[in-house]
């Protein structure tokens, strides 16, 4: 945990946010401005930085995100329509917060592929 780090602070309930989803290892709430009907970001329990920050120790988190992943879609209706997932890393990305999340967009149909 960062004592200075916004989603730290969220995962401990200093700072209110909506959760979506949470186990051990994960916690998932509604991004506070919205880039698709659904938005929710799904972050490690432990405080890392970023994807380019991640060691070997990590590897639990990251296979418990993408669990939760597959499991917030489904309970939030949405597996079988599909969503976009985005990681912002490091500086050229525009990453905001130096917390590790996956961007989980989903509601409409995403035109404009960047890849
Ligand atoms: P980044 O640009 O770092 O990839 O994404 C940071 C995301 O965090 C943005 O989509 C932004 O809207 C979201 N965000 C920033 N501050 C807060 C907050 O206090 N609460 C919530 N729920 N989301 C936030
Ligand atoms: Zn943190």
């Amino acid at each position: 945990m960062d004592n200075d780090c916004l989603f730290c602070k969220i995962i401990k309930g200093e700072v209110p946010s909506t959760k979506v989803y949470e186990d051990e290892f994960v916690y998932g709430f509604k991004d506070i401005n919205p880039a698709a009907p659904i938005h929710i970001l799904v972050v490690p329990k432990k405080h890392i930085a970023s994807l380019a920050e991640l060691t070997d120790e990590d590897e639990k988190y990251v296979w418990a995100i993408h669990k939760a992943m597959n499991k917030i879609a489904e309970e939030q209706g949405f597996k079988e329509n599909g969503y976009r997932v985005v990681i912002n890393c490091g500086k050229d990305s525009g990453q905001e917060v130096m917390h590790l999340h996956y961007h989980v967009l989903a509601g409409n149909k995403f035109g404009d592929k960047i890849v």
